[in-house]
């Protein structure tokens, strides 16, 4: 199917052809039609599947009639974080080139002033986060009374993040005649509320299931020994992987993500990190970079990745499993994106069994292993490993001191990084130091 068919502008179908799109996404093509007609949405869908275009392409037809006014936004999108409020931001840029709409954004760590005055003179399209919107029509400075198209983006993750009380309060600001376009990942009972109350008649449209992966994507498990430092260098082998043209590296818990940035840096990896504590400047131009292809990987947290529009990631890899399986899901949906092949890898250590089975039972299907035997505990080495204690164990009890030789022995063989025989459970500090 081509865009052609969708009723839009020959505007749009020439920026389209710009941006090399050659046919619509499966959301594009349902929605597109409806919400030209003036429709409700429901969009179910997650980010990779073309969703942002799919409200961005006619709201800018839509908007080309009619003049602004000032203080009062013609429409409004919702987004829940900043970076994916300057992504739509450039939506607008890109596929409204042809077209004269205003836009202003108000999100955190970005500077008022120019914004105001934008508003001040009136905007078409206004991107917020709902706490920031809500103090400026707190303090007089936006009125929404005139919104005639309202977007609610990534809803799910909204309330994650505890916005949702404040998305209910901007609904219920909206004018009856509004037209809403609301998209989730998922449904949780707190969403189904919200769009029951709020949305007129919608045309639900479901793209992909929130447990299913795209089907470009191949998904590969590597199984390490339990400790970091041989976690590490097991991303380090898959880094080098021949065809990993780029990737993002996600950790659990921002301290991680700091360690593990720190510890590429040294092995001459060219990478970046992108965690919550750092400030909304340094994001964007890590970010930044990382699409110019100036840094290869970005290592990441959750919460700052989530909805990232990076279209040419080849690789994910999880250095830990997401402790909530639907992240797997937002994680490795960075890569394989619009049709194109994309590789997941995820390291998996005895520790994290439970959040493993938690992962299969929600995606209801084993992922496949890869096995590199350096980067694991082989079964005969974890049986010698039991016999050394053993044998360890009948010494000490005749002899409690170990001889220097033995001791120097162990420590050249953490050293060059082979498995280290007879330490029992324990791993001193100074062996898990990365090298
Ligand atoms: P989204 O789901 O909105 O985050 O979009 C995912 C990626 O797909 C973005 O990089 C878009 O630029 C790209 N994209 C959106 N629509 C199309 C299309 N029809 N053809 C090719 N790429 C697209």
């Amino acid at each position: 199917m081509s865009f052609e068919y969708l009723g839009l502008s020959d505007e749009i179908l020439s920026a389209l052809k710009d941006a090399g799109y050659s046919e619509p996404t499966p959301i594009q093509a349902k929605a597109i039609p409806s919400i030209l007609q003036g429709r409700d949405i429901l969009g179910i869908a997650q980010t990779g599947t073309g969703k942002t275009a799919s409200f961005t392409l006619p709201m800018i037809d839509i908007l080309s009639q009619g003049r602004a006014r000032a203080r009062m936004p013609r429409s409004l999108i919702l987004e829940p974080t900043r970076e994916l409020a300057a992504q739509v931001a450039e939506s607008f840029e890109k596929y409204g080139k042809n077209s004269k709409l205003t836009m202003a954004l108000l999100i955190g760590g970005v500077a008022f002033a120019d914004q105001e005055r934008l508003l001040d003179r009136g905007v078409d399209v206004l991107i917020a986060t709902p706490g920031r919107l809500l103090d400026h029509v707190e303090r007089g400075r936006v009125m929404l009374t005139g919104t005639e198209v309202l977007v609610v983006d990534e809803a799910d993750r909204m309330l994650d993040m505890g916005f949702i009380p404040d998305v209910e309060r901007i609904c219920k600001l909206m004018p009856q005649t509004l037209q809403t376009l609301f998209f989730s990942a998922t449904m949780p009972k707190e969403i189904k509320q919200l769009t029951d109350q709020f949305l007129k008649n919608p045309k639900t449209i479901e793209v992909s299931p929130p447990s299913s992966t795209a089907s470009t994507i191949t998904q590969k498990l590597v199984p390490v020994a339990a400790h970091d430092k041989v976690k590490r260098q097991a991303l380090r082998h898959l880094l080098r992987g021949e065809d990993v043209k780029n990737g993002i590296i996600f950790c659990n818990r921002k301290k991680e993500v700091k360690v593990v940035c720190k510890s590429l840096k040294i092995h001459g990896f060219s990478v970046g990190e992108l965690h919550g504590d750092l400030p909304q400047e340094t994001r964007m131009e890590i970010l930044s970079q990382f699409k110019g292809g100036e840094i290869q990987f970005l290592v990441a947290s959750d919460v700052a990745a989530r909805g990232l529009d990076i279209p040419s990631v080849s690789h994910v890899f999880n250095f830990d499993i997401p402790t909530n399986p639907e992240d797997y899901v937002h994680r490795i949906g960075r890569t394989g994106r619009a049709g194109k092949e994309g590789h997941a890898f995820t390291l998996s250590t005895p520790r994290d069994k439970k959040y493993l089975d938690a992962l299969i039972k929600f995606l209801g299907k084993e992922i496949e292993e890869e096995i590199y035997p350096e980067f694991q505990n082989k079964p005969e080495e974890r049986k010698k490993t039991s016999a050394a204690r053993k044998e360890r164990k009948t010494r000490d009890d005749h002899s409690p001191r170990q001889s220097k030789k033995k001791k120097s022995s162990r420590r050249d063989a953490a050293e060059k990084d082979e498995p280290v025989i007879g330490m029992g459970d324990h791993i001193p500090a100074f062996l898990l130091r990365d090298g």
